[in-house]
């Protein structure tokens, strides 16, 4: 991973807003930019330098992972510590300190202010990291392929597994097993098994329902391989596929795919969605479509763009999101399908390989 180039195009963005320093406090943003995997720490990025700021537990793994910062270990607290490393240099002047607004608490904040030397302000600061993070790296779209690939198995374990009488649960439970044992380091996000009326839930966690016959099954589930995480969706049929269901099913996948069909650099993303909104609205199933069309992917399972009505993010070569319409009924049924795709300098590239035809088991 190429952390001195990432960090290099950070401090060009905050040169450009007039900002001195950044404190990174969420954690995929200091993975992202230096590479510590652990729960613990703050990564201090200036014009001249990095400095990783955690704690006695993480001193080994901090020393082994950091790339292009300066470690710091803190022996008591890490806000002290940063603090008291910022008034060592004795700066006369004053400057502006950037703090992520979005993840740094009230009270992480109130302690950074009453540890900060005079003369030092902080500035809440929207999103700068993951702006960065939307356009993925050659490392990062070889991480997120290889995610997308171990994850698409599971698919297959569903598949044997999944039959009239089984609990929802277990079925989620032997994909999860199938992933741990294939390497992933643990799931996206707690797997969906949504059978019958549940799959009218757009985010019906596995439970202990038994599949019933005659029903769809909205699979939902990812991996994490490498820190990246994979995002699938495919909806199945249990039993004798009836023509209402196949219709149903085969809307959908008309909606997924003129989305799909409809990215490439220079698009908006609200565009994409439009698009398939517009195959769901001739369906008759405008209204059943409840939630937005998709979301980028990479190191948190949601992240920017959104892919949803009205957005005006323009699409750019090694965005990664999700292509994902659904039709819900209440108490009846619903329709699921999601691919992960990343934006080409020409088009796109749609990793998930699973077929999209209607099974039934
Ligand atoms: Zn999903
Ligand atoms: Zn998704």
């Amino acid at each position: 991973m190429d952390f001195r180039t990432r960090q290099q195009k950070l401090r060009e963005h905050l040169a450009s807003s007039h900002i001195e320093g950044l404190l990174v406090s969420h954690l995929p943003n200091i993975r992202y930019l230096c590479g510590f995997t652990g729960s613990a720490g703050f990564l201090l990025v200036e014009p001249g330098g990095s400095v990783f700021f955690t704690d006695v537990r993480y001193d080994t793994q901090a020393h082994e992972e950091v790339k292009d910062a300066k470690v710091v270990i803190a022996r008591k607290s890490v806000l002290q510590a940063i603090g008291e490393f910022l008034a060592r240099r004795k700066r006369n002047r004053k400057s502006i300190l950037a703090v992520e607004a979005e993840h740094l608490t009230l009270a992480e904040k109130k302690r950074l202010n009453d540890a900060l030397p005079s003369g030092i302000r902080l500035k809440d600061s929207p999103g700068i990291v993951e702006r960065l993070r939307m356009v993925k790296d050659e490392d990062e779209l070889d991480a997120i392929r290889a995610a997308v690939l171990l994850g698409a198995k599971l698919f297959d374990r569903a598949v044997e597994v999944l039959r009239p009488g089984i609990k929802e649960v277990e079925v989620a439970a032997e994909m999860e097993l199938a992933a741990r044992k294939a390497g992933a380091e643990e799931m996206s996000f707690p797997t969906i098994i949504a059978s019958g009326a549940r799959s009218a839930l757009p985010h019906g966690r596995a439970s202990a329902q038994p599949v019933p016959s005659n029903a769809f099954v909205v699979c939902d589930f990812g991996v994490i391989l490498s820190g990246y995480c994979s995002d699938q969706t495919r909806t199945v049929w249990v039993g004798e596929v009836s023509d209402e269901a196949r219709r149903t099913y085969e809307a959908v996948r008309e909606a997924q795919q003129a989305a799909v069909n409809a990215i490439r650099p220079g698009v908006t993303v609200g565009e994409v969605d439009a698009a398939a909104r517009k195959v769901l609205r001739r369906a008759g199933l405008g209204r059943n479509f409840t939630h937005s069309t998709g979301h980028g992917v990479g190191l948190e399972i949601h992240e920017i763009p959104r892919v949803a009505h009205g957005q005006t993010e323009v699409l750019q070569p090694g965005m990664v999101i999700t292509i994902e319409p659904g039709v819900y009924f209440p108490g009846k049924w619903g329709v699921r399908i999601e691919d992960m795709v990343a934006v080409t300098s020409d088009g796109c590239e749609v990793m998930t390989p699973t077929s999209k035809d209607l099974m039934a088991v």
